[in-house]
């Protein structure tokens, strides 16, 4: 087991982890590398080429604008989302880049960062990951003096082109009760009489002196035993997806990037505080609305949390928001045990399969998280381990196949809608998991491969490239 829940759940900012996160990432890793081994003032040029999915949708998907920001020094979970705008635009207008927020490098978007739309990888002699970046600075004679290339693997992850050729993403941590299925997952909980949340929890304290894994504002988990402090980390994580969603549902207007998407939560939400007494299924539409909330202020380039993505950031806030306001003697406890749960079955996802729209499509992304948070309400609501892996299978068993097409390379159409019907397929699992008293033919293990191989099989047109599906036959206005 190389992930951590805090890797799974990061704090970051909209509209998409693996095309803005990411490449903001690793745009700052390139310049931290380069201060490290270099003298930044000797830099006179950069150039930044971006290739597959990267390419035809980073545009709708803000890449440019990370690229930027992460060269200039910017963190994805640090970079105020008020002050981009104002920071973009000096770099527009006068042409110049700050490395690291110092030292000042000509660099405009036409003439320094390259969209090789025609192009999947940066070496095309080597198929990898359709999200490929190459980064280079020159010297004032036009050597190059630091050239490297990254993937942004889904979820904000990034690998460097030697870690992806090794497949390490980090050094292999050491946990107490490591699993590697979700058939192990079960055995080694049951040889050990925990529930799921209880080993991942214990694996998560293993974890807390790992400085690799950037963890919520320190003021928020540094107190208390390493079981609080994991606690509170979890806490710190909901906090922000409760921002989130707070300030989704009292956001009015249009979002960016031209498809003029009229955000629709807070009139939803109106309707349901005003009608929603009398409606039997009002539960159901507070979930979609919950979903539609986060995803809305993804969309607009908000602060949200990866869940285990940005353009399925709903799904998971959305059932936990359900949980504390539908279910009663719902606590904090039931929180941490819920988010713990899904992160166990994420981290499956992660390490199995994929949980990126460019390599296997939707289901990876929506798919993973409405599996998460099927298994994880189940845990919340009390259900044993056989029925969290049992919701997990169905969530995800009813998502295969599912495309990644975006209108216009926005993560706004079909991904706001598809947040809302991926909680609402949660919150179903969990529920036919709990009704179940037999065992079931298909085991998460099996639908997990299934979601892979099916990924694999799908063309590319279909995986985050706005080529094909709804992209293809909706005319952008
Ligand atoms: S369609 Fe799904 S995978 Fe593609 S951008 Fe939207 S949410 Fe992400």
């Amino acid at each position: 087991m190389n992930t951590s829940l805090f890797e799974l759940f990061k704090i970051g900012i909209g509209p998409s982890s693996s095309h803005t996160v990411g490449p903001m990432r690793a745009a700052l890793r390139f310049a931290q590398t380069l201060d490290r081994r270099f003298e930044l003032a000797d830099i006179a040029g950069l150039i930044v080429d971006l290739y597959g999915s990267l390419a035809l949708t980073g545009l709708g998907h803000g890449t440019n604008r990370a690229i930027l920001l992460g060269l200039t020094g910017e963190a994805p979970d640090t970079v105020d989302p008020a002050v981009i705008d104002a920071e973009l635009e000096a770099i527009r207008a006068t042409g110049t880049l700050y490395l690291l927020d110092r030292e000042p490098v000509p660099f405009t978007e036409q003439e320094h960062l390259h969209f090789h739309r025609e192009q999947m990888y940066p070496d095309p002699e080597e198929p990898t990951h359709p999200n490929g970046m190459r980064f280079r600075a020159l010297l004032a004679d036009g050597s190059v003096i630091l050239e490297e290339v990254f993937y942004s693997i889904g979820g904000g992850f990034i690998l460097s082109a030697e870690e992806f050729a090794s497949q390490q993403d980090a050094a292999t941590r050491s946990v107490p009760f490591p699993f590697s299925s979700a058939a192990e997952l079960l055995s080694v909980s049951a040889k050990n009489r925990l529930t799921i949340a209880e080993l991942l929890l214990a694996n998560e304290v293993a974890l807390l002196d790992d400085v690799s894994i950037r963890r919520p504002p320190a003021e928020n988990v540094s107190n208390g035993t390493p079981e609080e402090r994991v606690k509170a980390g979890i806490l710190a994580i909901w906090r922000t997806m409760e921002a989130c969603t707070e300030l989704g549902l009292k956001t009015e207007g249009i979002l960016p990037g031209g498809l003029r998407v009229r955000r629709r939560a807070p009139r939803l939400a109106h309707r349901l505080e005003t009608e929603g007494a009398k409606d039997p299924l009002a539960a159901m539409d507070w979930v979609t609305v919950y979903a539609m909330a986060v995803n809305e202020e993804n969309a607009a380039g908000g602060r949200v949390v990866t869940a285990p993505t940005n353009g399925a950031a709903g799904v998971i806030p959305a059932i936990a928001h359900y949980y504390m306001r539908f279910i009663e003697g719902a606590d904090d406890e039931g929180i941490v045990c819920y988010f713990l749960t899904a992160a166990a079955i994420g981290i499956l996802y992660k390490e199995n399969a994929s949980i990126s729209g460019a390599e296997v499509g939707c289901q990876g992304e929506v798919g993973v998280a409405c599996s998460m948070a099927a298994g994880g309400l189940v845990a919340a609501l009390g259900g044993n381990n056989d029925q969290v892996e049992h919701a997990a299978e169905i969530a995800m068993e009813h998502n295969l196949g599912m495309t990644c097409d975006p209108i216009g390379g926005l993560v706004q159409i079909p991904c706001i809608e598809r947040n809302g019907m991926g909680a609402v397929k949660a919150i179903n699992a969990a529920r036919m998991a709990m009704h179940e008293t037999e065992g079931h033919k298909l085991s998460l293990d099996q639908v997990i491969a299934t979601m892979y191989q099916t990924g694999l099989d799908m063309q590319s047109r279909y995986k985050e490239t706005s080529l094909a599906g709804l992209a293809l036959n909706v005319i952008e206005c």
